[in-house]
């Protein structure tokens, strides 16, 4: 696989957060941007009258498969990608925003894009199955939507996955578990 170099910025140099909206054809990858801690917005069946409004309201990029959603919205910023495929999109969205886009791995909900807070461990007693809670440390949780989240061995597949999609793009990426 063709290793990819990239810098991005750090936060203090990110004035504006990275905005996106996903298109109903690109739910993967908008997950897969929503773990990486991008804002990405993202809704089936959603029409393009009400995606085209709500990202100009909220001030977000468009990403689609559709060119024609491009011409419905001159004046947004849109990306029409060239890829099918989730992992090449993930990569070509790398080329196209490397210079945009901050990573902050697991700081936000891969199913509802809220963002993710730390919570105290007792807190999740009843919340989790038991052997998760007598095994782990560290819990998170969406503040949009509640779940729940800790550090389980689908996420080292998951950070192992990314390495080798994005490369250097990944490298140096901030998790949320970062200052235990
Ligand atoms: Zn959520």
């Amino acid at each position: 696989m063709r290793k990819l170099t990239f810098v991005f910025y750090s936060d203090t140099m990110n004035d504006a957060p990275l905005r996106l909206f996903c298109d109903e054809q690109l739910g993967k990858l908008a997950r897969w941007l929503r773990i990486l801690g991008i804002d990405t917005e993202y809704e089936k069946e959603i029409d393009d009258e009400e995606l085209i409004n709500r990202s100009r309201t909220e001030g977000r990029l468009i990403l689609t498969r559709d060119r024609g959603l491009a011409e419905k919205a001159p004046d947004l910023e849109v990306h029409c990608l060239q890829e099918n495929y989730p992992a090449l999109q993930l990569q070509e969205f790398a080329r196209l925003f490397r210079d945009r886009a901050t990573i902050r791995l697991f700081t936000r909900c891969a199913v509802c894009n809220g963002e993710i807070e730390e919570i105290d461990k007792a807190f999740v007693k009843e919340k989790v199955p038991p052997f998760v809670y007598k095994t782990q440390e560290k819990f998170t949780r969406c503040i949009s939507c509640g779940r729940i989240y800790w550090k389980a061995t689908h996420r080292d597949r998951i950070e192992f996955q990314l390495r080798e999609l994005l490369g250097e793009f990944y490298t140096g990426a901030k998790t949320n578990y970062d200052t235990s």
